[in-house]
């Protein structure tokens, strides 16, 4: 893994982007980026580990979201929520 120094840009994740960005090392501490400043948007936070910050809490919301993407893909859900029953279709039964 690369040293990181104080101004190296690094990715890392934007809050206000909303996504992984190259940002500048402000500060450090230790080996490690402490603080780092997206050069998009040029908002200063701490190093993220490139991690998105745990969503806010709004089950209402994810849940509607969730309703909406099986309506849209109503076979990726289907699909994700019980595993292929290819298997059983080979082989005799009883
Ligand atoms: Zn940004």
């Amino acid at each position: 893994m690369p040293e990181v120094r104080l101004g190296d840009v690094i990715d890392d994740f934007c809050v206000k982007c909303k996504r992984i960005m190259n940002h500048s090392v402000v500060s450090m501490v230790g080996p490690e980026p402490a603080k780092v400043r997206c050069r998009t948007c040029y908002s200063d936070h701490d190093y993220r580990h490139e991690q998105a910050p745990p969503p806010k809490v709004d089950t209402r919301k994810s849940a509607l979201f969730n309703e909406v993407l099986s309506k849209l893909q109503p076979d990726a859900t289907a699909a994700a929520a019980e595993p292929e029953p290819k298997a059983k279709a080979k082989g005799k039964k009883k």
